[in-house]
């Protein structure tokens, strides 16, 4: 099983700098470069945390990986890691550099009240995002106005660090074809009606989850393989229901928004873990609800690690690897 879990010492010299800055921010009337320095400080951090965890998932850290980011403040748009392409079209300029970080500045791209998400043309070659992963993310203020939960500095850049995940996945051509190939047509949504509106399928959710869960939480390895092997059964039998009866073919969709959300998720409940000053129940991170996909994914990349798999280098180049994985988990001998 892998552990990997970031500093907390490096994490508390940070947030020193960055709640510095943020107090700042409210204290006194801030200069132009004032401002500049609390966004940069914030992105920093963000770069720093996304390098940390990706320890704890093959490929995040590191050079590939540091994506564009566009922060969203009041009159401007920072953003990091630009390519030439965003920056032909719109005119900016650097206001930061250092190793692995590059922060320029330039008008609001749009005016959209608020973004914490990820955006990829598939279509149009003119947009700055074809074929180009760009996370994007309104200030902590603005999320704090539009999310009231969102509070502190730390809340904030797990839910940064979760969409930023995402242009992770996208920056990996496999992943991003089979993603066209079987969720364009597909929306989520079609599997959270599928949940809402039909018994027989939520039952069968909640059962699959629940047995994913038991296979985590004993320590007896045959035990939890037998719960895996129920789990499978259910599961497929669900999915041929699906199909029967509502002529729907869900598993590669399925399949593929559990490892798009359930691996997301699976990075936050790292920085949860990591980040000392963040206590809260974290029950939602694993339980089944209507967006049932976020905890069956996130609970099937568990027992992937419960089980010692090597999955994360491949994962987003085959999407059907996890569901591999655990067939193989229970074709091992004896079948008890
Ligand atoms: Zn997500």
């Amino acid at each position: 099983m892998m552990k990997t879990s970031l500093s907390n010492s490096f994490l508390k010299t940070f947030f020193v700098i960055v709640l510095s800055s943020f107090f700042g921010l409210n204290s006194m009337a801030q200069s132009e470069s004032d401002k500049d320095s609390v966004v940069i400080a914030r992105l920093s951090y963000l770069h720093h945390l996304k390098d940390k965890i990706g320890n704890v998932w093959q490929g995040f850290n590191g050079k590939h990986a540091d994506l564009p980011l566009i922060y969203y403040g009041n009159e401007f748009c920072y953003v990091m890691n630009p390519q030439i392409k965003f920056l032909t079209n719109f005119e900016s300029s650097l206001v930061f550099k250092d190793e692995g970080l590059t922060v320029y500045k330039t008008k609001k791209i749009d005016d959209t009240p608020f973004h914490m998400h990820m955006t990829y043309e598939f279509d149009d070659e003119k947009q700055f995002d074809f074929h180009s992963p760009h996370m994007r993310c309104s200030s902590l203020e603005t999320t704090s106005k539009t999310i009231p939960d969102v509070t502190t500095m730390d809340v904030w850049a797990t839910m940064v660090l979760h969409e930023y995940f995402h242009a992770f996945q996208f920056s990996q051509p496999e992943y991003a074809d089979y993603y066209e190939k079987h969720c364009a047509f597909f929306d989520s949504n079609i599997l959270q009606s599928l949940y809402l509106n039909h018994k027989w399928y939520r039952n069968s959710i909640n059962k699959e989850n629940e047995l994913l869960l038991k296979a985590l939480n004993t320590s007896d390895i045959n035990l939890a393989r037998r719960h895996l092997r129920s789990f499978l059964k259910i599961r497929s039998n669900r999915r041929k229901k699906a199909y029967r009866k509502l002529h729907l073919d869900i598993t590669k969709a399925e399949q593929t928004y559990e490892m798009t959300e359930g691996s997301a998720r699976y990075i936050e409940a790292k920085l949860y873990e990591s980040i000392p000053v963040y206590q809260a129940d974290s029950s939602w991170l694993y339980t089944a609800g209507k967006k049932y996909h976020y905890a069956t994914g996130y609970n099937i990349i568990r027992v992937l690690d419960k089980f010692g798999c090597h999955y994360q280098k491949e994962l987003f180049n085959h999407i059907p690897l996890a569901e591999e994985e655990l067939n193989d988990i229970v074709s091992v001998f004896p079948y008890n």
